[in-house]
């Protein structure tokens, strides 16, 4: 039988390994970075040893602050976390040309044309976990498979630290349960569980048409790679809480033009293009609204972005006359490649390149759009940008 070929990888508790690597004192200690208890605002990583008072991420950092009292809470040090992601991807690919990176500590390689050179991919995958834990200094997960979805569920199995191989992936993913399935929306979670039907087989067995459509597509259909082109969900985003919520619009357009900076940056240096865009908002009652819409192409500039981020924002704004704890961007539809009309400027694309020159050169403060300068007023400015309360770097 054909041998899995597919290897997903991925940081165990990634932004306090980093700083458990950083200062070794923290090593077996309960971690838990995105800020104080007593702040406003979420964890975005637990340690495992925090994991064990029942701290995740997501938590309110008031809720993780009593859950484990004596936890070593820490800000966070996000471009510290982007630039060992990127020393962790460059160990990936001197194993293999294929690596795919899906978020800042989760990558897929494909290692199906290795086998001349490892005869086994399990002994291969056991080299790539040793060379990254010894030159990366951080612990991850592998699940191997034969296909995206499998590789990935395989991983689940197998954090943390441990190697999951799947040799028989349709068996595997018959007998989960269907939450466990990325791409299963909730509201389909609901109405399937009411009908009985708990797990993947089930599915199958029931309404085979659905599982065609949703299932079917991602896991082992043959010896080949994946397609890139196949549907994935893949997103990025940034998003901060507020020191204290804010009514005043422009001080909550400047964090947004702020993180819409970010990500702009973030698609230039990774040479991708965004589709669509995703503005989100908290209200101080905590209710949250999001609203998305295309943009003319895609494109990583930040003026074609900003144009809409503001446009969706000024919407979200008239849902209630509440100030806001929270906004946030997401882009989707990310692609590595475009078609574009030859009739569309790309004059803000030249910018927005030329820009990023710049903030590479001489740091991310040293240019800024007007509509953010505000945001000096209320945090620390360093050299890699706004030291904003709460920073989220998410996938
Ligand atoms: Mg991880």
């Amino acid at each position: 039988m054909r041998s899995p070929f597919v290897l997903h990888i991925d940081i165990d508790a990634f932004f306090a390994a980093v700083e458990v690597m950083l200062n070794p004192a923290l090593k077996g200690k309960p971690v838990i970075i995105g800020g104080m208890p007593d702040e406003r605002g979420v964890v975005s990583t637990a340690s495992y040893e925090a994991r064990k008072y029942g701290v995740h991420s997501g938590m309110a950092l008031r809720t993780a602050g009593q859950k484990c009292p004596h936890g070593i809470f820490l800000r966070g040090r996000f471009h510290v976390y982007s630039q060992t992601s990127e020393r962790f991807m460059d160990v990936l690919r001197r194993f293999s040309p294929r690596v795919e990176v899906a978020s800042i500590d989760e990558a897929y390689m494909d290692l199906s044309g290795m086998r001349y050179l490892y005869p086994s991919v399990y002994d291969l995958a056991h080299k790539i976990k040793r060379t990254v834990e010894q030159e990366i200094g951080v612990n991850v997960s592998m699940g191997l498979g034969f296909s995206r979805m499998g590789a990935k569920l395989a991983t689940e199995v197998a954090k943390p630290g441990n190697i999951f191989f799947l040799r028989d992936e349709k068996e595997f993913i018959s007998n989960l349960s269907l939450e466990k399935i990325p791409g299963i929306g909730r509201h389909t979670l609901v109405i399937l569980q009411g009908l009985g039907i708990k797990r993947v087989k089930e599915l199958r067995n029931a309404y085979p048409a659905i599982w065609k459509r949703t299932i079917a597509p991602h896991i082992y259909s043959g010896s080949r790679y994946p397609d890139r082109h196949e549907p994935r969900t893949k997103s990025f985003s940034r998003e901060t809480t507020f020191p204290e919520d804010i009514l005043d619009r422009d001080l909550i357009m400047s964090h947004l033009a702020y993180l819409v900076d970010r990500l702009s940056v973030y698609l230039i240096e990774h040479q991708l293009y965004a589709g669509r865009i995703e503005v989100k908002v908290r209200f101080s009652d905590f209710s949250t609204y999001t609203k998305r819409m295309s943009l003319d192409f895609p494109t990583y500039s930040y003026n074609n972005m900003w144009k809409r981020a503001l446009y969706l924002l000024d919407c979200l704004l008239k849902k209630k006359k509440l100030p806001l704890r929270l906004v946030g961007v997401k882009v989707e539809d990310i692609s590595h490649q475009r078609d574009i009309l030859p009739f569309v400027s790309l004059k803000t694309e030249k910018l927005s390149s030329g820009i990023t020159d710049v903030k590479k050169r001489f740091g991310f403060s040293s240019i800024f759009t007007a509509r953010e300068l505000l945001l000096e007023k209320i945090y620390p400015v360093d050299r890699d940008g706004v030291v904003l309360k709460t920073a989220s770097l998410t996938k």
